[in-house]
This record gives structure tokens, C-alpha cells and sequence, in this order.
């Protein structure tokens, strides 16, 4: 009933914010989070849905960071969509993913497929551009079987529709989520494939950084990942969030509603948030 991570038509979702938040509260959801990818522009819309379906909406953000060359994912839950620096900082990593599609279609080009820019921006409608836009254009002409081929074979390291970018820092992410009044949380850690040694390096820099949280049942998590992740919470004294990072139908890991509860071990990112006792007794 509680999920803290999701997306929207407003980054690489399929449904516009208030159709997410219908969707969720259809789906058993008492208390969501918004997070789209680097920007916050559908959580007006999704908070006036909220009220409309008697559900609780988090504002929050996922943010893009690269962090040892690798990029990592930081959500930012109950950040202030009114401040400024986040509003602008945020509106730099739109311009450069701007220039990384435009890369990423030359790429293509080099392979033979042509328009890739153009059909993803169609699908982005003025949204963000993401690889999940490339992949649905690329599944949509048969150069792969599904999202997850289509990754494979053309959208990650090494491969013609890969570009290696510089996203946000570590460090000015969980500054600017932090100076909004958010929670910082790192996002779905066993997707990094870093080894034993490099994850503790990362969860000891994102504490000393400000991080507060980890997810620890996320949608592309298994369930031996939820009791790693709940024993490297408790290792380093972070708390625990929960969110199936729903994208939409047939792009998503996890349908809504269907997170299990976070192992017994972990305290809960909103254990002293006051709003919970509302959702938790109505
Ligand atoms: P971007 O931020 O533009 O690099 O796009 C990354 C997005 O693509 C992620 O947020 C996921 O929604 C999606 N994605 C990344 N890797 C995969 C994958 N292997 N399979 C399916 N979707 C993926
Ligand atoms: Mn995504
Ligand atoms: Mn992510
Ligand atoms: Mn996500």
C-alpha cells in the first residue's frame, strides 16, 4: 500500500501523472511517490489527482548521477517542487540529455537505422529524453523482440545506440535534494553490479554525503536481493524504502500493489514521517 517510486509520461512512463495516480489507487496504493527521471514537472497534476482518489502523493524526483564512472540513480522523496536550485539544476541535466539523444541517433545511424531522434521525440511528446524512448522505437520497428533485447543489443556499453555521459554528481544531487527539504534515497543498488567492495564504498560516501535511505524491495530487485539490501540498511544505520518503479504496462518489473512488505530488520524511510499515521489508520 505504500510505493515510493514510480514514473510518469512526464520522463519515461506511459501514463500522464493523474492516470498514474488513478492507476495506483486502483491498485491498492494508499501513499505514492512520483519520481519521474530529472524532473518534477507532473506533481502538480498528480497531487490534485490525489485528492481526487484519497490518496497520499510524495513529491519526488529520481535523479541521474554519475558516480565513479557508473551512473546511479538517487530518488528524492517530499522534495520541494518549488525550489529554485533543484528547479535548475534539473533543467541542466534536461539540456544535456537533449544533446546525449542526438548523439545516440548518430550512433544508430552508423548501424543503419535512421530517424531514431525524431520517432523518440514524437514518443516524448516534450518530455524528457530517455533510452526507454530509442527502445520503444526500436522494439516498434522490429530490431529487437522486447525492452529488454532491445537494451541489450543496442542501448547499453559498447553497444551503437550507447552514449557515455556525465550526469549529475553524487554529491550535488543529494546537496540539492537535501537543501529542498528531501530525503535522499539510493535507488534500486543491486541494478549497479558492483562488487562486494565498491558497494561499500558507495554506501559509505552516499551516508557521509546526507543519504538517508536505501530501496530495498524494489520492482527490479529478487528476493534475495530484499534481504541483502535490508542487511547493508541495517549495516550502515540507512533506512529502508520500498517502490516498484512502475513505468507502465509491458515496460515495468512490477505491476502496482504487488510490493511484499520490507524484511522485519529494516526501519521504514517514513518511520517518523507524521503523514504515515493517516494512511496507516483510515
Ligand atoms: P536513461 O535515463 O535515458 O539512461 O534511460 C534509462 C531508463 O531506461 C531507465 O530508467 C529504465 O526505465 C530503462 N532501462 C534501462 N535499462 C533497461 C533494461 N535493461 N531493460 C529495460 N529498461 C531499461
Ligand atoms: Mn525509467
Ligand atoms: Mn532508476
Ligand atoms: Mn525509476
Amino acid at each position: 500500500m505504500i510505493d515510493l517510486h514510480s514514473h510518469s509520461n512526464v520522463s519515461d512512463g506511459l501514463f500522464s501523472p493523474a492516470e498514474l495516480v488513478e492507476h495506483a489507487a486502483n491498485h491498492g496504493v494508499r501513499m505514492l511517490a512520483l519520481t519521474d527521471h530529472d524532473d518534477i514537472g507532473g506533481l502538480a497534476a498528480a497531487q490534485q489527482a490525489a485528492i481526487e482518489h484519497g490518496i497520499r502523493l510524495v513529491n519526488g524526483v529520481e535523479i541521474s548521477v554519475t558516480w565513479k564512472k557508473r551512473t546511479l540513480h538517487i530518488v528524492g522523496l517530499n522534495i520541494n517542487p518549488e525550489d529554485v536550485p533543484l528547479i535548475n539544476g534539473l533543467a541542466e541535466v534536461k539540456k544535456n540529455r537533449l544533446e546525449r539523444a542526438r548523439q545516440m541517433a548518430l550512433g544508430l545511424e552508423k548501424v543503419g537505422i535512421y530517424g531514431s531522434f525524431e520517432a523518440a521525440s514524437v514518443l516524448a511528446n516534450q518530455s524528457i529524453l530517455t533510452r526507454m524512448h530509442f527502445a520503444r522505437f526500436l522494439v516498434e520497428h522490429n530490431h529487437a523482440k522486447d525492452a529488454k533485447s532491445v537494451f541489450k543489443k543496442f542501448l547499453v556499453k559498447g553497444k551503437p545506440g550507447f552514449v557515455d555521459h556525465q550526469w549529475m554528481s553524487l554529491e550535488a544531487a543529494l546537496g540539492l535534494i537535501t537543501a529542498s527539504g528531501g530525503t535522499p534515497v539510493l535507488a534500486h543498488p543491486g541494478r549497479y553490479d558492483l562488487g562486494r567492495t565498491s558497494m561499500l564504498l558507495l554506501l559509505e560516501e552516499f551516508r557521509s554525503l546526507g543519504g538517508v535511505a536505501i530501496e530495498v524491495v524494489t520492482g527490479s530487485h529478487t528476493a534475495a536481493q530484499y534481504v541483502e539490501y535490508a542487511k547493508y540498511s541495517q549495516m550502515f544505520g540507512l533506512k529502508a524504502s520500498q517502490g516498484s518503479d512502475y513505468h507502465g504496462k509491458g515496460i515495468s518489473f512490477m505491476e502496482m500493489g504487488r510490493l511484499p512488505a520490507l524484511p522485519s530488520n529494516c526501519i521504514p524511510v517514513w518511520h517518523d514521517w507524521t503523514e504515515i499515521q493517516s494512511v496507516i489508520t483510515s
